[in-house]
């Protein structure tokens, strides 16, 4: 089975919005351009669908 690239904060998959795929500690996710900048700046509100975000501090 293929897998899903859905954005792990609004779910929305590769047809709907550009996802890109991203890695972190052992494992990898995706996060659509929309929330990239949480990623960036505010890693804090990734805290529950990221699991090890509140090791992450924002930039
Ligand atoms: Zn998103």
């Amino acid at each position: 089975m293929e897998e899903q690239k859905i954005c792990l904060v609004c779910k929305k998959n590769a047809q709907e919005t550009p996802v890109t795929k991203f890695y972190y500690q052992e494992s990898h996710f995706y996060i659509c351009a929309q929330h990239i900048p949480i990623l960036i700046h505010d890693p804090q509100k990734l805290v529950g669908l990221l699991p090890g975000a509140d090791n992450l501090t924002g930039g």
